[in-house]
């Protein structure tokens, strides 16, 4: 049977202080800000309060596709990797931020690699054709295009990067952010902290700066289409200070997709019903080619060699009409983010356009509408997010700039599963990060030398309707008196929403803690939908939540009251037997209504009348410990009494964690 701890002072938590970013001493002027993006990436640098600016390569370009060859058994980053694409379409690997932190079951879109799906993330083959299998995985690869712009960095810094803010998509989850900062460890980099894209645009136009009114409000959109992405962020500010209101979009909407609806159709002019996977790869960079032109122009032409098409025209009219569905998926979810923030477009103080498909004129044409305002985009929408990142990374060296506070929120609430199956929120969803938090659990019974720690996430009030995101067990707990022994279980989630969960008993100090990395988490929408779960369930979680914690509480008086029974009920003059057989009597009573009731109000009048029936043998055994105490007893049956009694007064309210039996 499991035993019980309780939470000391029943359901009481306290929250420290968030945690001031670190405060080690970094080299001014030495840090970088990284655009890690599905298509592009870039590095700047805004040194000592400077206005950022992009480092270019030896050829001066500074967008570096984010490609990577592994053809012919050489690692090929960049352009050069693009340019072999087509021979080597197995190899040469595109758009691999959204393989990130994810398992080969999250990967619902077309793709021409070769994936294992045997393992629990995503590895790809890059063999060469007849050669055994040789996997990578999106993290090293990642970290081979963050390697490239850590050079670039380099060069240009005399061999001296302290550090790195790397930017990530709103709502990457935690597994995907963990992905991408252990890409940045691998490259050799310092991830002072990773911002999101949205955040850091912001901070690129300085709209930290433009608040009104004496707390120097305002409220904004950041409208993000990118290559793979859609992102759309409503910020507020306040006196300086961002907070995200709302995040939304969609992980697999981006540029790609216009591509891809452009390739279809070039395809159909090329009459082919089954292109090879290099005419695949001729169709969708010819397309991309064609609507980038498209963006300047009314018309272009197209020519496929592998796909034998003759020069043929593609106006923009015609794109409009084939990406026009995709634009209204964007408005769509930006229309709703808006209104979970409660904010109305009218009150938007401006709106932001980032990512290389905002260029495409139908975009900015239906968002303008959307908004009801003309977007900002006057600094170069491939080059904001970067620009924000480089200004956030010199503001964490600790440069003389004026500093903002960014502050991101926690999703989904949370929390430890205590006995019964009930769940302890220990960090509320929408809380800022980086937080942490403590909360302190005491012993049931001295048997108990460990207990299991279940982390969950959720809003929902039992464990098994929450994520499990991470079990371990605290073992070695010495054997004490009840309520003497004090585990105290900390959460700490960095700057990033990285979750460290620490279980420590006070009195020896034995810990134990764990990073929390769930294989693979949860997209935007799926957050939403587990929010609207748990307003749906309120009244019966409620109920649920209320008969388990009855149950637990019944158990707990029962089993204190046995044990008592069993340590001192023979002793002359403790229990005479009619009173005996009435807390026995009532003692069978309780457990045939804990057992049948499915409603927690007969159970907590069933144990109220136990507790009254056996509080004069409380007394009593009280009085006794008392009076061992003054002949000369040791210390700690005192403290046992006094504990036990305590224990029987805390016991209303209080919730316990499953602990595993002892050894
Ligand atoms: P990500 O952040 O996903 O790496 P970017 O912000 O770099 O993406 O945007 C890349 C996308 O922008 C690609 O789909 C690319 O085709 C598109 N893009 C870049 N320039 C233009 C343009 N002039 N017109 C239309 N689309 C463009
Ligand atoms: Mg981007």
């Amino acid at each position: 049977m499991a035993q019980s701890i309780d939470i000391q002072g029943g359901g009481l938590f306290q929250i420290a202080e968030p945690e001031a970013p670190s405060k080690r001493r970094r080299k001014p002027g030495k840090a970088i800000g990284i655009d890690l993006g599905t298509t592009h990436s870039l590095v700047a640098i805004a040194p000592n309060g400077a206005a950022p600016r992009v480092l270019a390569d030896a050829e001066g370009q500074t967008l570096l596709h984010s490609v990577v060859s592994y053809a012919g058994g050489e690692v090929v980053v960049g352009r050069a990797a693009r340019a072999v694409a087509v021979e080597h379409p197995e190899q040469v690997l595109s758009s691999v931020k959204r393989f990130m932190g994810r398992g080969p079951k999250d990967i619902d879109f077309t793709h021409p690699y070769r994936l294992a799906d045997d393992a629990q993330v995503v590895r790809l083959d890059v063999a060469d054709p007849g050669q055994p299998p040789r996997y990578v995985s999106p993290v090293e690869v990642s970290a081979r295009i963050l390697e490239v712009l850590r050079d670039r960095a380099e060069h240009e810094l005399d061999d001296d990067v302290s550090g790195a803010v790397i930017t990530v998509p709103a709502y990457f989850d935690e597994a995907q952010r963990q992905a991408t900062k252990d890409a940045g460890r691998i490259a050799g980099l310092e991830v002072f902290r990773l911002l999101a894209e949205p955040t850091a645009a912001a901070l690129a136009y300085g709209l930290d700066r433009q608040g009104r009114g004496e707390h120097g409000e305002g409220s904004f959109a950041v409208y993000d289409l990118g290559g793979g992405t859609f992102d759309i962020s409503i910020l507020r500010l306040r006196a300086g200070v961002f907070q995200v209101l709302a995040t939304s979009g969609d992980s697999a909407l981006g540029g790609d997709d216009f591509d891809r609806a452009l390739a279809g159709h070039l395809r159909e002019l090329a009459k082919l019903s089954a292109p090879s996977p290099a005419q695949q790869q001729e169709l969708m960079l010819a397309a991309r080619a064609a609507k980038e032109a498209l963006s300047d122009a009314e018309v272009t032409s197209v020519t496929l060699e592998r796909c034998e098409l003759g020069p043929t025209q593609v106006t923009r009219a015609q794109l409009d009409a084939l990406i026009l569905p995709l634009v209204k998926r964007t408005i769509k979810v930006s229309k709703a983010a808006l209104s979970d923030a409660g904010v109305d477009k009218r009150e938007l103080d401006g709106v932001v356009l980032v990512g290389g498909s905002t260029r495409v004129p139908l975009v900015r044409k239906l968002v303008e509408q959307a908004f009801g305002r003309e977007p900002l985009a006057d600094i170069d929408p491939d080059k904001v997010v970067a620009y924000g990142a480089a200004i956030q990374a010199d503001i964490l060296s600790g440069s003389e700039r004026e500093g903002v506070t960014l502050l991101d929120v926690v999703p989904l609430s949370l929390g430890l599963e205590t006995m019964g199956g009930i769940v302890e929120k220990i960090i509320p969803r929408n809380a800022t990060i980086p937080i942490s938090a403590r909360q302190v659990f005491t012993n049931y019974s001295e048997k108990q030398t460990g207990m299991t720690v279940h982390v969950v996430q959720g809003e929902r009030e039992l464990a098994d309707d929450c994520r499990s995101l991470a079990r371990f067990e605290l073992r070695g707990i010495p054997r004490l008196p009840p309520s003497m022994a004090r585990v105290e279980i900390t959460f700490e989630l960095d700057a990033d929403a990285l979750l460290t969960v620490t279980a420590r008993e006070l009195m020896t100090g034995v810990k134990q803690s764990i990073e929390v990395k769930p294989t693979y988490g949860l997209s935007g929408d799926e957050v939403d939908e587990l929010v609207m779960d748990s307003l749906d369930h309120a009244r019966e979680d409620f109920a649920a939540r209320n008969l388990a914690e009855a149950r637990v509480e019944m158990g707990r008086v029962m089993l204190a009251l046995r044990t008592a029974i069993d340590e001192v009920g023979s002793i002359e003059g403790m229990l005479d037997p009619e009173e005996h057989a009435q807390i026995l009597a009532a003692l069978v009573e309780c457990e045939a209504v804990m057992q049948q009731s499915e409603h927690a109000d007969p159970i907590n009048k069933a144990r109220e009348q136990l507790e009254k029936r056996s509080e004069p043998f409380a007394r009593r055994r009280m009085e006794r410990a008392l009076r061992a105490g003054m002949a000369g007893k040791s210390l700690a049956e005192i403290e046992s009494a006094l504990a036990e009694e305590q224990a029987l007064d805390e016991r209303r309210g209080a919730h316990a964690a499953e602990v595993i039996e002892p050894q």
